[in-house]
């Protein structure tokens, strides 16, 4: 049995399963271009360059274990645009996470029957939903989306990177960088020479990122039920399969899983400083009555749920920048090192587009979007 870290986090267990470790192998001395971060972002890009540029050399230094960011412990809802809407240039989110998930040979039950967006007033003549909560919850729009499967989305990911030569290492702290000519990077007590680096490590390491000042690390909460029978599903307007969110307060996001049960997501702890994510402990305080805030809402919404039991409850960090915009400039340090990240909570879709995108322009065969250039 493979160890599975984020099973092991005081972020507690969420419902997905990453399959897959890494071979073990040594750091080299230097590489072509080395990858900050093992999430969607990180391993979408390392299998990119790997894929559209075998001749280079690739390594991926995660200071964890895969996944055990946002990545591994997210919703799975795959979406649109971003949290800020559509972007400058940004073009066809879904079409291209897609189509990068294809061609790099990534089975992750990907699936885009749509989404509802949620709210209280103006709800769609026949909307299948109509929940209490705070009033009668029901669906107002029905747009482009679907799921995904998060723990076969970063196995996948990390399949697709290591099959084709990209070296991933875990355990592997990236703890600072000289930004000369080479790159020079300090992973884990050792020295790695880089010609480009991609920062793709999210909510933490924001000093690193260059990210400290502009933008706001936060956790995000979410918790799954177990499986309810079809009947009952059908009952919740749930039968096809579409995730949905609310476009209001009180916030609520949700999915179905393969087994029949429901994750729903709501509430986040605000942080002053990344390094308090390390502590946060969703077995009490502030994310334990968030828990039990949520599944009390959640048991009162429908009387089909009013019994219902919760197997996982799970938290993991986002980072939010301004405007809710994506991040994806040059590192302020040198024009060889860029930051791809601060998806809002929207970023499943996302890293990887952008993730490939940020392949490209590292192998200068394509120019940074309009929204963030710095
Ligand atoms: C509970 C929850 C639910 C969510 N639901 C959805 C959803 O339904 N739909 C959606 O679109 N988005 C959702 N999101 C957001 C989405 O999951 C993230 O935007 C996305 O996973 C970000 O991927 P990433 O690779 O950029 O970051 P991460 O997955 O966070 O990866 C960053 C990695 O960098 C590593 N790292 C950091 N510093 C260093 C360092 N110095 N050296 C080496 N490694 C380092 C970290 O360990 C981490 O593994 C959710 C997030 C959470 C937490």
């Amino acid at each position: 049995m493979l160890p599975d870290f984020a099973k092991e986090s005081r972020w507690g267990a969420p419902p997905w399963t990453i399959d897959f470790r890494p071979e073990p192998r040594a750091l080299p001395a230097q590489v072509d271009f080395a990858v900050v971060g093992g999430g969607f972002t990180g391993l979408a890009a390392a299998a990119w360059l790997r894929h559209a540029a075998p001749e280079k050399s690739v390594a991926l230094l995660e200071m964890g274990a895969i996944g055990a960011g946002s990545s591994g412990r997210t919703g799975g809802l795959a979406l649109a645009e971003t949290s800020a809407g559509d972007l400058p240039g940004l073009g066809d989110v879904l079409g291209g996470f897609s189509e990068t998930l294809r061609k790099l040979g990534v089975e992750c039950d990907l699936t885009l029957p749509g989404a509802w967006e949620l709210a209280r007033r103006n709800s769609l003549p026949d909307s299948p939903i109509s929940w209490n909560d705070s009033g009668d919850l029901r669906a107002v729009n029905e747009v482009p989306g679907g799921t995904i499967d998060p723990g076969k989305m970063v196995s996948g990911l990390a399949r697709a990177a290591q099959g084709r030569g990209a070296l991933i290492l875990e355990q592997a702290q990236v703890e600072n960088v000289s930004f000369g000519d080479p790159l020079r990077l300090a992973v884990a007590g050792k020295k790695l020479r880089a010609h480009g680096v991609l920062f793709a490590s999210n909510a933490q390491s924001l000093e690193l990122s260059g990210l400290a000042d502009r933008a706001r690390p936060m956790f995000a909460l979410a918790a799954a039920t177990a499986p309810l029978v079809e009947a009952q599903l059908a009952e919740l307007g749930l039968a096809s399969g579409k995730p949905f969110y609310t476009i209001e307060s009180p916030y609520l996001w949700g999915r179905l899983l393969a087994s029949g049960g429901i994750v729903f997501g709501s509430g986040l702890v605000h942080l002053d400083d990344w390094r308090k994510l390390a502590a946060l402990d969703v077995t009490t305080g502030a994310p334990a009555e968030s828990f039990a805030r949520l599944e009390r809402r959640v048991r009162g919404m429908h009387p089909g749920l009013r019994s219902v039991e919760f197997t996982h409850r799970w938290g993991g960090p986002i980072l939010v920048a301004e405007g809710w915009r994506p991040v994806f400039r040059r590192h302020t340090g040198s024009s060889r090192a860029l930051v791809l990240g601060a998806y809002s909570g929207h970023g499943v879709a996302l890293s990887v587009y952008l993730g490939r995108w940020a392949a490209e322009v590292m192998l200068g065969r394509r120019e940074l979007p309009a929204w963030d250039s710095a």
